[in-house]
């Protein structure tokens, strides 16, 4: 093992690395570009960013929560290199797991949000003994404040038009729809509880650049011009390059994109940002380190905080919208919505420019041999999501067709503010590609409406519709 004093004028700041032969021409590389000494094309600089980057997230990943406080330094010092090599904002250094332990949010202002509405924090909006539609009825007055927009000339002809709707339409927001539109099922991760781990017998998709523009014009037929692009970790064949060319190809036909992919280097999702995505989606899936290892048994999304980070780090690269959740059914909802109120504080504190939005995905079914750790009914799903509404008033609150329609149906009406419609979670799902067979799904869908049908559902219900994805 070799051993390297990283400050040899001083000698006071040991640490050994045993990748110390490799790192060094790295240090020397970078140090005349840190110090302007050396002018380098961007292209340089940003395939010298990456590799800094990645020697952060080593050490990270290979020491954990027992860093030293030589190794926090160190890491402090990539993180730093990193961001300043990419000609980044000046700011402080990203210090490891302070998205979920920052003293910044504490237990009292984490509270904060659910206090301010008529309940006492956290505990009373998920504690069943106070009755679900109290809450729900201030989740839907806060969602209102924020979010009502004046229903269009659609909504009102739509509402005066159909007998069945309620007579005076009940005041709702701004609803935006959305599709998923995937790419690939291939997959080099091991998430115990997906269809496309890795080592899961499916039919394999991949699909090329012409197959996804035809899916994206079957959706824009039914109305979609919000795409989420989703594609499982598969760097070989979901690359940054290939990313980049659908987003710039769904951008030039006016589709708004935003990306839900493996986590990414700050200098990949700088590139997707030049191709116009305008934001990620990404779940953390549970907070629970020992739980997430046990999950993750293999592949690259075995790190923690490579994770964890990637939100700010899409947020660093110029990212306008960021998704956050947890995968419910995995951890204790409790401890989980604690931590995802956390980060998104964190978040909003470095990146006050930013709009955050957050989902709950549900476990329904999951591969065989895998058991969900903990059953959420409705009753306390719907409590997380106001628990979410009372945190973060103005954050869209985004909802799948994981869930069966009642449940979304009524959801709507208390706090989401962002739906999909018309879903298929398969590659190639809306072009007839998958020929019916559901062996390429990821999760299966439980509301099978059409997306007209959920369109009509809700302006009859009062909500104002909203399908580009511009109109932050
Ligand atoms: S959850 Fe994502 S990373 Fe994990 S196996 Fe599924 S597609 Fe791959």
């Amino acid at each position: 093992m070799a051993c390297h004093r990283l400050d040899s004028a001083t000698q006071i700041w040991p640490t050994t690395d045993e990748d110390a032969d490799h790192r060094l021409p790295l240090v020397e590389q970078a140090a005349p570009v840190l110090y302007a000494a050396a002018t380098s094309s961007a292209d340089e600089r940003e395939s010298l960013a990456e590799k800094i980057e990645r020697w952060r997230y080593q050490r990270l990943n290979k020491y954990g929560p027992r860093l030293s406080a030589n190794e926090r330094r160190l890491i402090a010092v990539l993180d730093l290199a990193t961001s300043k090599i990419l000609q980044g904002h000046p700011r402080p250094p990203k210090a490891p797991r302070a998205a979920i332990h920052s003293g910044a949010c504490s237990e009292s202002q984490l509270d904060k949000g659910t206090r301010s509405s008529d309940f006492a924090g956290f505990e009373a909006v998920l504690d069943p003994h106070v009755p679900l539609e109290e809450i729900a009825r201030e989740a839907a007055v806060v969602t209102l404040r924020h979010f009502r927009s004046l229903p269009s000339e659609a909504t009102q002809r739509t509402a005066r038009n159909d007998e069945l709707a309620p007579r005076g339409v009940t005041p709702r927001w701004r609803m935006r729809l959305y599709a998923p539109l995937y790419l690939s099922n291939y997959c080099v991760n091991h998430c115990l509880y997906c269809a496309f781990r890795f080592p899961n017998e499916l039919d394999r998709v991949h699909l090329s650049v012409d197959e996804v523009i035809a899916g994206a014009e079957v959706l824009r037929t039914q109305g979609h011009q919000h795409l989420l692009v989703v594609a499982g970790d598969f760097p070989k064949l979901t690359s940054t390059d290939y990313l980049v060319t659908i987003i710039r190809e769904l951008v030039a036909r006016e589709f708004s994109v935003a990306v839900e992919v493996a986590a990414q280097g700050t200098v990949s999702y700088a590139k997707m940002v030049r191709a116009g995505a305008r934001g990620v989606t990404l779940y953390q899936e549970t907070y629970q380190e020992e739980l997430y290892s046990r999950l993750h048994p293999r592949g690259p999304k075995l790190w923690f905080d490579w994770r964890l980070e990637a939100p700010e780090r899409a947020a660093e690269a110029g990212m306008k919208r960021l998704g956050l959740g947890i995968l419910v059914g995995l951890a204790d909802p409790a401890l989980d919505i604690r931590c995802l109120v956390r980060h998104g504080r964190y978040l909003l504190d470095r990146f006050p420019e930013v709009k955050l939005a957050f989902s709950l995905p549900r476990i329904h079914e999951a591969p065989d041999g895998f058991k969900s750790g903990v059953a959420v009914d409705d009753e306390t799903f719907i409590r997380l999501y106001c628990a979410l509404r009372f945190s973060f008033p103005t954050a869209d609150l985004v909802l799948s067709t994981r869930e069966p329609r009642s449940l979304r149906d009524r959801l709507a009406r208390i706090c989401i503010t962002q739906m999909s419609a018309g879903s298929c979670t398969a590659p190639g799902g809306y072009t007839g590609i998958e020929n019916g067979s559901h062996t390429r799904e990821q999760f299966p869908v439980f509301d099978h409406r059409t997306t007209s049908q959920v369109a009509d559902a809700l302006e009859r219900s009062g909500f104002d519709l909203s399908w580009d994805g511009h109109d932050d």
